[in-house]
């Protein structure tokens, strides 16, 4: 079977889009028509009879660079070192080849679970320098026209600390890499952490993602900084931020006030629940705070919120894994979203939503649009993240990247 179809083309029949039974006609790569009962004639029929079809997964917060190192230290324990200065020292010894290895295992996982597209960090820095960015670049031309990657020049380790990882944040972004990532709790003066990123993103003219609020003491809180500079610079839409795991921790009517100005600045808010409930609370005997930010809340004040990946196989998340629709569950756990709209508003936050925090265009189930699509074993949304369906079919730019199947053999009487 062509990767592309008889003809070029694919015709996914009877599967469940936007809610009812439909087929989707997909050629030369683009979505050709969306509707019931279309005419096969010309194409290579997949008969996906009620299954879910989705637009790819889109991570849009994940570090490929620091993957797969768990068994390389002991991991976090009671007054133990932060996953933080685990993975420092880690780094140092990180070669390119390394780098790509497990990058690439990344990659491939992420395929293989419907991911179309990704935004991945990339670390810059005294102990890692450009190896890391070198063994993603490598990939990103491997996988032309399997995922599209994108990378953000990443510092995790602040700014102010060693003397060359604010130039090397510049060549990266010089050398085209497409959006600057800060991370003002690594440095002691978070504002002038901010304010260095914004005018160092404003001079290249590239989107900004900060790393912001990990703490649970409101007096560390930047999200309200961020949100306004983010206006006063005209950059409402062109922020994203991950984590915001404070924002659980401020007064309820303190939290509204913030909400407000992120929704006003048009950020994009990235949650990464499956990190936060491995890292976060566990300092506080008394009560233990989980650190996921109030996904419920964002939405109804109309904030544009994603989930996503964000570490895989470290100590900052030693079971994480690529894959978005367990990010969903996890949500769901986290964040009490257990009802059908709640559930169906999950998937929003690995695809159109994550689509939409990282400027996608051309993306989407509809006519016209790139074919970007992976189509699930179950009927429903809430079946997909309850039952954790297999990812049947994954078709990026209307070729077949990746195809799945689960055989179970049920041996019962009866
Ligand atoms: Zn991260």
């Amino acid at each position: 079977m062509a990767s592309t179809g008889r003809g070029g083309g694919w015709l996914l029949r009877n599967g469940i889009v936007a809610g009812r039974r439909q087929d989707v006609a997909i050629r030369d790569g683009r979505i050709h028509r969306i509707g019931p009962d279309l005419d096969g004639t010309g194409y290579e029929v997949l008969d996906v009879t009620d299954r879910l079809v989705l637009p790819g997964f889109v991570e849009t917060h994940i570090h490929p660079d620091k993957a797969f190192i768990a068994d390389r230290t002991e991991g976090l324990r009671a007054g133990g070192p932060s996953a933080q200065t685990l993975v420092a020292e880690l780094k140092k010894a990180f070669t390119v080849d390394d780098v790509y290895r497990r990058a690439r295992r990344v990659m491939e996982l992420a395929i293989r679970h419907g991911c179309t597209t990704m935004r991945a960090h990339v670390e810059l820095d005294a102990f890692v320098e450009t190896r890391g960015l070198e063994a993603m670049r490598r990939l990103q031309r491997e996988l032309a026209g399997v995922l599209d990657l994108t990378l953000i020049a990443f510092a995790q380790e602040g700014i102010f600390n060693d003397g060359v990882t604010q130039d090397l944040l510049r060549e990266a972004l010089k050398s085209g890499v497409s959006t600057l990532g800060g991370c003002p709790y690594m440095d002691r003066d978070q504002r002038a952490h901010i304010d260095w990123f914004f005018e160092t993103a404003q001079a290249f003219g590239v989107p900004l993602d900060f790393h912001a609020d990990s703490s649970d003491d409101p007096a560390m809180l930047t999200s309200d900084y961020i949100a306004e500079q983010t206006i006063a610079r005209g950059m409402q839409g062109r922020v994203t931020l991950g984590h915001l795991c404070t924002l659980d921790a401020l007064e309820p009517a303190h939290r509204a006030r913030v909400i407000e100005k992120l929704r006003e600045a048009r950020i994009h808010v990235i949650s990464l629940p499956a990190t936060e409930l491995h890292v976060k609370g566990r300092a506080d005997a008394r009560k233990t705070w989980r650190g996921v930010t109030r996904l419920g809340e964002l939405r109804d004040a109309g904030v544009n919120v994603a989930i996503s990946t964000n570490n895989i196989v470290n100590p900052f998340t030693p079971y994480g894994h690529p894959d978005p629709l367990r990010q969903a569950l996890v949500a769901a756990m986290a964040g009490h979203l257990g009802n059908l709209d709640q559930l169906a508003w999950l998937l929003d936050l690995v695809t159109t939503n994550a689509a939409r925090a990282i400027g996608l265009e051309d993306y989407g189930l509809a006519e016209g649009r790139r074919a970007d699509l992976v189509v699930l074993d179950a009927r429903s949304p809430a079946e997909a993240i309850t039952e954790q369906a297999e990812k049947l079919w994954v078709i990026k730019g209307g070729r077949v990247v990746a195809r799945n199947s689960r055989t179970n053999e049920l041996r019962i009487p009866g």
